[in-house]
């Protein structure tokens, strides 16, 4: 059984934290979150939403149910119980589990009535800001405020390493907030030191986690979902395969999640966002640096596709051109064998396909090689031993990411 106490609201030397104990097998231990002073008052110390949804994972991890000694949103608590926890065991092979609580809520939290997205600067991000900035989009539904999360996209376990690129991200995207004028709050937490949990297998709970602390100030907020509703999946890997899912099952009576621009392909996404002038001094992809490398995977799908609709040539600032054109051919290569396997990599082909876009005649002659490779590796390692060995090395380059 875990037991999770009322949160409180406390002052530290970096700002003002909500932490709640909670005890696991007779195990103290605290989750807190963390914002800058001049936001504290934002801080939602009512209830214990963000903290049950925060060590939902903890919980199914270890088979724990959950007794929750402070209020619960009401909302929360039927459809963690009745929908959410029977999906995820059913996609994680977990022990099913219950939460139970004798303080529901049912009336929202009196709040700011703001509007709040994630600010990364990628595609995503930048994407669902273009998206409400229509004059049609009612005033209800307009953002102003920008958020940036420590919770697992800066190393899976936290840590000191991710804490400090989390604080290194944050002032490159905090300077396009004060450009265009937007509240900009950072949140730092522990809730990776305490998961220690693949952050894509978690990553909807854990970012939403620290939405639902802030619900003295949130009305609405849009979740930028990697993944469009027409690829719908529940999938084991990544829980954006199905975020529509997760924004209403997470919602509360204060608050209510949206998966932004749902039906929207990568490709699209970057075409709206070639368009977005700010986009060509701050849009940032990269899955290995600060800056963007211009080689790392997300660098060059995101390039190729801007040379495709021929657009490169305004994000020459913020990428490493030089080390995109010596990968780039490589990389068509790949998009040309990997193309029936990988719904992204088939987007881009098939934009080059409209475009007319020219294959160099060495990208065709790689992407033969590359395909009897992948043949061969199909064939006599199996799928799942090749998945396998891609994950080994990706935790590498996090690691080396973080270091
Ligand atoms: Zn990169």
């Amino acid at each position: 059984m875990i037991n999770i106490y009322k949160p409180k609201i406390v002052k530290t030397n970096s700002g003002t934290r909500v932490t709640a104990v909670f005890e696991h097998n007779l195990n103290e231990n605290i989750l807190w979150y963390e914002i800058d002073d001049k936001y504290g008052e934002y801080l939602t110390d009512e209830t214990a939403d963000g903290f049950v949804v925060g060590l939902l994972f903890y919980a199914l991890k270890h088979g724990s149910d959950m007794r929750i000694l402070a209020p619960l949103s009401q909302n929360l608590y039927y459809s963690i119980n009745n929908y959410l926890i029977p999906l995820l065991v059913k996609i994680h092979g977990y022990k099913q589990i219950k939460i139970t609580c004798n303080l529901l809520r049912h009336d929202p939290i009196k709040n700011k009535g703001a509007v709040g997205t994630g600010l990364s600067c990628g595609v995503d991000s930048f994407a669902t800001i273009i998206d409400h900035l229509n004059d049609d989009c009612p005033e209800g539904y307009k953002i102003n405020y920008f958020t940036f999360f420590n919770v697992g996209s800066h190393g899976d376990n936290g840590g000191e390493r991710a804490r400090d690129l989390f604080k290194e991200r944050a002032e490159i995207t905090r300077k396009y907030a004060e450009e265009v004028n937007k509240e900009f709050i950072t949140v730092d937490s522990n809730i990776s030191e305490i998961l220690m949990m693949n952050f894509e297998q978690t990553n909807t709970l854990r970012s939403l986690s620290a939405v639902l602390i802030l619900q003295r100030l949130f009305n609405v907020y849009y979740y930028s979902s990697s993944v469009p509703i027409t690829r719908f999946k529940l999938n084991k890997k990544n829980t954006n395969g199905y975020d529509i899912f997760n924004m209403s099952m997470l919602s509360t009576e204060t608050i209510r999640f949206y998966s932004s621009c749902p039906m929207m392909t990568r490709v699209e996404k970057t075409k709206l966002v070639a368009k977005y002038e700010p986009s060509y001094k701050y849009l940032n992809v990269c899955f290995y640096e600060e800056n963007n490398c211009g080689k790392c995977p997300k660098c060059l799908r995101t390039l190729l596709t801007l040379e495709v609709i021929g657009e490169i040539r305004r994000y020459s600032n913020v990428f490493n051109l030089e080390a995109y054109y010596s990968n780039r051919n490589n990389f068509i290569a790949t998009i040309i064998a990997k193309k029936q396997s990988e719904d992204n990599l088939k987007e881009i082909h098939n934009e080059m396909l409209r475009q007319n876009f020219k294959i160099p005649l060495s990208s065709k002659i790689m992407s033969i090689g590359f395909k009897l490779k992948l043949n061969f590796k199909n064939k006599f390692m199996g799928k799942g031993r090749v998945i396998k060995l891609k994950s080994m090395f990706r935790t590498k380059s996090i690691r080396n990411e973080a270091s």
